[in-house]
C-alpha cells in the first residue's frame, strides 16, 4: 500500500508522524518512507541509516541560441508561465519560471531553443534497520518541486514496488506539488490540530482530497490544545478519525532534539497501532 502523510498546512507533526508510522511498521513489514517535502525534506533530522544511493536529479530547460535566432516572437507568446521573455534584440529564459514544457523548443522555427539538462536536487537512499528511506531535495532557489517529486516516486516504482507499505511524506498545503504526492497513493492520512487554524487547513486538504476522489482518513494530533469543533466537522462530513495523538510538552521537547516518539510516548504507539489496524483493514 502506498500511505500519503499529508496536511493543510505546516507544522500539524506531519512529518513526525510519517517517520514514527514508518519505523514500526518496518519492525514487521517491508517499508519505505518517501520524504517528498522536497524545499524541506527534514525526515533525516530522525533516521541516521547508511546512504545506498545517491542521484544527481535534473529536468530539461531551453537554452537560447542567439545566432539562429530571427526573433519571430513566437517563443514568449506560447509560454504559459512568462519563463521566456524578449527583451529588445534579446531572448532571456528565465530557469526558475521555467516548468520545462518543451512548447518553446518545439515551436521555434529556427531551432534557436534547444532543451539541455539542467541541475535540479538530489535523491538520496539510506537504510535504517529494515527502513528504506528516501530523501529528495530541491535546489535553493528552485520553485518546481513536482518534477522532483515525480523522480522521486519514479525511483520509488523502481526500487520499492514489492514492499509492503510506501509511507509518502507530502509536501504540505493544498499546491500541485502536494497533489503530485497524494495524487499517487492508495490512501491519504491527513494530519491536523484541534484549533480554528488546524480546521480551516484541513477543510482545504479535505476539499482537494475529494475533488482527486482519493479516500483518506484523518489523525488529530496535540490533541487537547484546542476545542472539539475538529472533532465535529469530522464527524458532520462523514470522515473517519483514525486517532488522536494527546498533547504532551515533553513530545515537543523529544521532538526538538530528533527523538523518535513512539518507543517513549504510550499515546503516539497507541495511535500507530490504530492507523496500522486501520491500514490493514483496509487491504
Ligand atoms: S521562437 Fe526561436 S526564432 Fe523565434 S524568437 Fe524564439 S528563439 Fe527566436
Ligand atoms: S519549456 Fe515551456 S515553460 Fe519552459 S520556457 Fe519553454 S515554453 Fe516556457
Amino acid at each position: 500500500m502506498r500511505i500519503a502523510i499529508a496536511s493543510g498546512k505546516g507544522g500539524t507533526g506531519k512529518t513526525t508522524l510519517s517517520v514514527n508510522l514508518a519505523l514500526k511498521l518496518a519492525e514487521s513489514k517491508s517499508t519505505a518512507l518517501i520524504d517528498l517535502d522536497v524545499e524541506e525534506p527534514n525526515g533525516s533530522i530522525f533516521l541516521k541509516g547508511k546512504l545506498i544511493n545517491s542521484l544527481d536529479a535534473q529536468r530539461m530547460v531551453p537554452v537560447w541560441e542567439q545566432k539562429k535566432c530571427n526573433l519571430c516572437g513566437k517563443c514568449p507568446a506560447h509560454c504559459l508561465y512568462n519563463a521566456v521573455i524578449r527583451l529588445g534584440d534579446y531572448i532571456l529564459v528565465m530557469p526558475e519560471l521555467c516548468h520545462s514544457c518543451h512548447a518553446c523548443s518545439e515551436l521555434c522555427p529556427a531551432d534557436a531553443l534547444p532543451m539541455q539538462a539542467s541541475p535540479l536536487g538530489t535523491i538520496n537512499h539510506f537504510q535504517e534497520n529494515k527502513l528504506d528511506f528516501l530523501e529528495s531535495r530541491l535546489n535553493i532557489g528552485l520553485e518546481m518541486a513536482s518534477p522532483l517529486i515525480n523522480q522521486a516516486l519514479a525511483y520509488t516504482d523502481k526500487h520499492f514496488a514489492t514492499h509492503e507499505y510506501q509511507i509518502l511524506d507530502s509536501p504540505p498545503g493544498t499546491s500541485c506539488s502536494m497533489i503530485a504526492a497524494v495524487q499517487t497513493a492508495d490512501y491519504s492520512i491527513l494530519v491536523t490540530e484541534p484549533t480554528p487554524f488546524g480546521l480551516y487547513d484541513l477543510t482545504l486538504a479535505v476539499e482537494t482530497l475529494r475533488h482527486l476522489s482519493q479516500p483518506f482518513g484523518v489523525v488529530v494530533n496535540r490533541w487537547g490544545i484546542g476545542n472539539n469543533e475538529v472533532i465535529k466537522y469530522l464527524e458532520k462530513e462523514n470522515i473517519p478519525l483514525i486517532a488522536k495523538i494527546d498533547h504532551q510538552r515533553e513530545i515537543a521537547s523529544f521532538y526538538s532534539q530528533g527523538k523518535i516518539l513512539y518507543r517513549d510516548f504510550p499515546t503516539v504507539n497507541t495511535a500507530l497501532e490504530a492507523i496500522i489496524s486501520h491500514l490493514e483493514a483496509l487491504k
